[in-house]
């Protein structure tokens, strides 16, 4: 199905597609329309542009963190106020918002997210980014220029759908209308002003996709997630056990979770092709749990230095890819996982023993059901 097709059977849904702000009258200039091609010809797959006016939303994040639905991710309340845009680059006036698509796994789930198959993707973003700053500052002297990209304190969504890029959907993602949820984000902040672009429309309408493949309801409701119950969450950022109640529900994911991604309608074919800006990883995509396993155990830091995986550690990821070994009911896992229940570590003993008990119901459950066929 072409994307185009996607979108409009999607839009037959809708209720009454809003706007996720005030829509100006799109209006363009020589330089915007000069940056959209430098953009394309970078490996952008989208721009837009908005003013570094306070970001909305605010009150929503604010709300967000203080029912503690943030869960472990105190650092997201640091930095300062994220809708303010002007206080990571003084004197900004515009946002110009980039945004480079990458490929769609062709089956979910898959053992690493999407988006952490291509290792690290910032130098991919800011080698795009870099040169459409410089022009930014050439074209007005004296002005100056700031890349956030991930870890700045700024609302880089709420800034994504002002400028035009995607709207926020009900997974709380931005959805682009061909590009679906795949793509990685990256702002550049500049104290020149350009006009806005209009903001992008809702064209969630009444589907529930993403909420309906949510394997933990962490999508408490429309636009709603509460990240303590996320499979992303649990694997990446909190540094526990990964609550029993929700071990099965991870399947065979042992970093992040693109269930919500994958459900949704936008986004055609070619999100199957590679993307040339943020290529895949073949050693991140295509590894067997079996070799995520021994690389964990024998060199994680070499292995997974400078991927996102580092950031869950080699315990964190050592103890999410033995609930992966575990649910895959993959008796012949059973030699790799054993040693783990003697680990120092009693995050990962734990983990290995919960891991053996399940492949070996497996194996009892596979035996019953060839005894009941014997049987009949
Ligand atoms: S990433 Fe997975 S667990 Fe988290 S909200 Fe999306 S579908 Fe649910
Ligand atoms: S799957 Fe979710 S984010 Fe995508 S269109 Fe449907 S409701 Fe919106």
């Amino acid at each position: 199905m072409a994307p185009r097709d996607r979108v409009e059977r999607a839009e037959d849904t809708i209720d009454s597609g809003h706007a996720t702000g005030p829509a100006p009258a799109p209006f363009t200039s020589p330089l915007k329309e000069h940056l959209r091609r430098r953009a394309r010809e970078l490996g952008l797959d989208e721009i837009g542009f908005t003013t570094a006016d306070d970001l909305p939303r605010a009150d929503y994040v604010e709300r967000w963190l203080a029912e503690g639905r943030a869960g472990a991710m105190s650092y997201l309340a640091r930095g300062g106020p994220r809708h303010r845009p002007g206080l990571l680059l003084e004197g900004a006036r515009t946002i110009v918002v980039g945004a480079a698509r990458y490929q769609r796994p062709r089956s979910e789930p898959s053992h690493v997210a999407a988006y952490a198959q291509r290792g690290d993707y910032h130098p991919g973003l800011r080698k795009a980014l870099r040169p459409l700053a410089a022009e930014l500052r050439a074209a007005v002297a004296g002005s100056a220029t700031k890349i956030c990209i991930d870890a700045a304190p700024i609302l880089e969504r709420e800034a994504a759908a002002r400028a035009g890029v995607g709207w926020i959907g009900k997974n709380t993602l931005v959805v682009h209308p061909e590009h679906g949820c795949y793509t990685l984000l990256g702002l550049i902040l500049w104290t020149g002003e350009l006009p806005p672009d209009a903001p992008s429309v809702d064209h969630c309408g009444r589907c529930r996709r993403c909420l309906d493949a949510c394997p933990t309801q962490a999508l408490t409701a429309p636009y709603q997630m509460d990240a303590r119950l996320c499979l992303s969450y649990l694997t990446i950022e909190q540094r526990d056990a990964i609550p029993v109640e929700y071990r099965e529900a991870l399947g065979v994911r042992a970093f992040g979770c693109d269930a919500c991604l994958a459900a949704c309608p936008y986004g055609g074919a070619a999100l199957f092709d590679d993307a040339p800006l943020l290529p895949t990883d073949p050693a991140l995509a295509g590894a067997s749990l079996r070799e995520l396993l021994e690389r964990a155990r024998d060199r994680f830091w070499k292995s997974f230095r400078a991927t996102p995986v580092e950031r869950a550690r080699r315990r964190g990821f050592l103890r999410n890819l033995l609930v992966a070994a575990g649910n895959s009911r993959d008796a012949s896992l059973r030699e790799v996982v054993l040693p783990f229940r003697e680990d120092g570590d009693t995050l990962v003993a734990e983990h290995a023993d919960w891991a053996l008990r399940r492949l070996d119901e497996g194996r009892e459950s596979a035996g019953a059901s060839t005894s009941t066929t014997k049987g009949m």
